[in-house]
């Protein structure tokens, strides 16, 4: 499995940085975007640079409806597609996305988007936010939007796929650092307000994130 970080806070070569995040998971035969970034134009930029076209997008999975993850979501929404978003989301966007793709699939608890690809179903009190548990041969990858409900809550509820070897995404005002020691891959992007210290604190296990990232997994 891999996976391609379309949008960020940070970016390298061609791409363009800004604040959001998006991140395409290749599975062994779909394509799934995670979220879509505040911007459609910066996205559609983002992908032609990555030579990703939206028509070859499996499946589109909704961290939470905040401008900064489903401002760009127009620029990927095609007849084909399937959308996975947390059952919470207001139903003006739900309607409007309905009409533009195949399916709209409404989360609430945790299950499957595709094999080897799940959600932890909706999570939190006051923003509810789905993260993606990726299966890999190590153990299982935890794919967070902002972490809203808190990391350690959303790695909690991931071990019912699997033990946990990495966390990606963004982690918010995550701050109790030390929980981080027994996971073994860690890439920090979009929001993590402590990224700096996290780095310094595990310069052996934490891979710079940002726009134009590929991660192997
Ligand atoms: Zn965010
Ligand atoms: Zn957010």
């Amino acid at each position: 499995m891999k996976l391609r970080i379309v949008y960020d806070n940070e970016a390298k070569g061609s791409l363009k940085s800004d604040w959001g995040f998006s991140c395409l998971i290749e599975a062994d035969n779909s394509k799934i975007l995670f979220d879509t970034g505040a911007s459609g134009d910066i996205l559609s930029y983002n992908m032609k640079q990555l030579e990703l076209k939206r028509e070859s997008i499996d499946a589109i999975a909704l961290s939470h409806e905040h401008w900064d993850h489903v401002g760009g979501l127009d620029a990927v929404l095609h007849p084909e597609v399937e959308v996975y978003l947390p059952r919470s989301f207001s139903s003006e966007l739900k309607k409007r996305i309905a009409k533009q793709v195949a399916k709209v699939i409404e989360v609430s608890g945790p299950g499957d988007i595709t094999p080897g690809v799940h959600t932890t179903g909706e999570l939190g009190l006051m923003t509810k936010e789905q993260s993606l548990v990726l299966e890999t041969e190590g153990g299982v990858v935890v794919l967070t939007g902002c972490a809203h409900p808190g990391l350690k809550n959303i790695v909690d509820a991931a071990t019912y796929f699997g033990d946990v070897y990495c966390v990606i995404g963004g982690f918010h005002g995550f701050d109790k650092l030390e929980l981080l020691r027994g996971i073994k891959k860690i890439i920090p992007c979009h929001c993590t307000a402590r990224k700096k210290e996290i780095m310094a604190m595990y310069p052996e296990k934490v891979e710079w994130c940002g726009a134009g990232a590929v991660i192997e997994l």
